[in-house]
Parts: structure tokens; C-alpha cells; sequence
């Protein structure tokens, strides 16, 4: 058995009859951040919707172990909920509006459900208020959105905040995000790379999908990988993004 929190292994998955992932092999242990980095259209959202069990993304072949109660479970398995409970957290490329639902109720909710599966008491709504209160000025969001309807009318860089308040919130074991740096401004850039640095712990794990090397300046990563055509085909540390960024993938063909 496997020790890593994530192992992925030779992964193919189709969407709307494409073949997109073609044997992904990626192993994520715990305390570790991972980058990925890739070409548009290579399958790095498509692995974020096989992760997270979206039932419109098909796995042909492959296997993904993931370590619940230091036993390795078959998340392919589980159900998208299930995924949820046992501490897998998505920030989607994009997050969905959900007009008619508070983001308080939304997090509580999803709080509450956690603390269920986990046999841990539920917070009551001033109880649950008080906590999320102080992880958004840990965030320097804006307190004003908690009364707001989930993502409806957020600007893009404030719907990529309110993932990093979710994900404080529901402190994960996996923590995958996908873009979740693309299209802020330098300072909300800043307070998601403060996000994840502040969840990072050697009892979690983050895989960091991204296209620009400036959110890695501040959220330094253990590992980098390039992601073509369904892929990993280079592994490497940090100075990989920066090359990357400099020579694009042209190389790597
Ligand atoms: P990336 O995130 O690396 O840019 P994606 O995983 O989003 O790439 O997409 C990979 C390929 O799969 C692309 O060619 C894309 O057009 C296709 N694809 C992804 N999702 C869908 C979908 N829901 N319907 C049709 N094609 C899709
Ligand atoms: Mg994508």
C-alpha cells in the first residue's frame, strides 16, 4: 500500500466522447504542494472533475488511491459527497452562482456535514458566525459577503476569493485548485497564496493548477508538473515553472 495521501495511477478519462486524460500518473504525499502547469486543453480541469467525482467525466482506465484513516481507499469508488466528507476540497476554474443561497448557509451547511461524518458536534449559527468571522479577516475578505448570495454577482477575482474562505472554512486533507490565481490582481493574488499557505501542513496536502509562475513566488511548491495532451510528462521542482514560463511548452514536444 501506498503511504501518499493521492496516488494516481495511469488515469484515462473521456468527456463528450473525447478522450482527454491518457494514463496520468501523479503521486501526492502529505505536506506537500504540487503545482501543475500545462497548454490549454490538456486535461488539467478535466483531472480536477475526475477528482472531484463530476459524473459528466468518464475514467476509462486507471486507478486513484486516497488515504482515509491511513488506509487507502478507492476514490473513484466514493460518492461526489463522499469526496467531500473525507476532506477532498475543489476550487473550480468556475465556481457556480447559486442564487437563493446565503454563502453563510452554504458554509455552514458544508461545515455541519463535516462535523457529522466526523462524529464532531455541529456548530449553531452564532457559533458557526464566530468562526467564520474570524477566517474572513484572517483573509481580509469582506465580511459583507457572508450575507450575499453564493457567487451571484461576484467579480471574477472576488468568486476566486470566496473558494479560498470555503477552503479555509472546511480545512481539507486535498486541497485542489484549479486556477484559482487566474485573473486576480496582485493583491487578491496575494490573499489566495495566503490562503493556501495558512492551510498548508504536514497533515494536507495541495495540488495547484496554474498558469503563471507569479502565484508560485508565493506559494512555493514541492514539485512542479507539465501536463500535455493527458499527461504528466516532466516532473521537477520550482525552477521548472520558471522555464516554463520563459520557453512555454514548445520544448517538452
Ligand atoms: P485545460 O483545463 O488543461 O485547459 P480541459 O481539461 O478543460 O483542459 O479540456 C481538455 C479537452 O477536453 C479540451 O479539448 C476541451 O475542449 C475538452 N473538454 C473538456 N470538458 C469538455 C466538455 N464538458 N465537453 C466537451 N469537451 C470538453
Ligand atoms: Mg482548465
Amino acid at each position: 500500500m501506498s503511504k501518499n495521501l493521492l496516488e494516481i495511477s495511469n488515469l484515462s478519462a473521456t468527456v463528450a466522447g473525447v478522450h482527454v486524460l491518457k494514463g496520468l500518473n501523479l503521486s501526492v504525499g502529505l505536506g506537500e504542494v504540487h503545482a501543475i502547469m500545462g497548454p490549454n486543453g490538456a486535461g488539467k480541469s478535466t483531472l480536477t472533475k475526475v477528482l472531484a467525482g463530476d459524473e459528466n467525466y468518464h475514467v476509462d482506465e486507471g486507478k486513484v488511491g486516497f488515504q482515509v484513516d491511513a488506509k487507502e481507499v478507492d476514490l473513484l469508488s466514493l460518492e461526489i459527497d463522499e469526496r467531500a466528507r473525507e476532506g477532498i476540497f475543489i476550487g473550480n476554474q468556475y465556481p457556480v452562482e447559486v442564487p437563493g443561497v446565503s454563502n453563510f448557509k452554504f458554509l455552514h451547511a458544508c461545515f455541519n456535514a463535516q462535523c457529522e461524518h466526523h462524529g464532531v458536534e455541529r456548530l449553531n449559527d452564532a457559533e458557526f458566525r464566530e468562526f467564520v468571522e474570524a477566517k474572513v479577516s484572517q483573509l481580509s475578505f469582506d465580511p459583507s459577503f457572508l450575507d450575499r448570495q453564493l457567487n451571484v454577482d461576484y467579480s471574477g477575482g472576488e468568486k476566486k476569493r470566496n473558494e479560498i474562505l470555503q477552503m479555509a472554512v472546511l480545512n481539507p486533507r486535498l486541497a485542489i485548485l484549479d486556477e484559482t490565481d487566474s485573473g486576480l490582481d496582485v493583491d487578491s493574488m496575494k490573499l489566495v497564496a495566503k490562503g493556501i499557505n495558512q492551510l498548508r501542513s504536514d497533515n494536507n496536502a495541495v495540488v495547484l493548477i496554474t498558469h503563471y509562475q507569479r502565484l508560485l513566488d508565493h506559494v512555493v511548491p514541492d514539485f512542479v508538473h507539465i501536463l500535455v495532451d493527458g499527461k504528466i510528462v516532466k516532473s521537477g521542482d520550482k525552477s521548472l515553472a520558471l522555464k516554463v514560463e520563459n520557453e512555454g511548452y514548445d520544448w517538452l514536444n
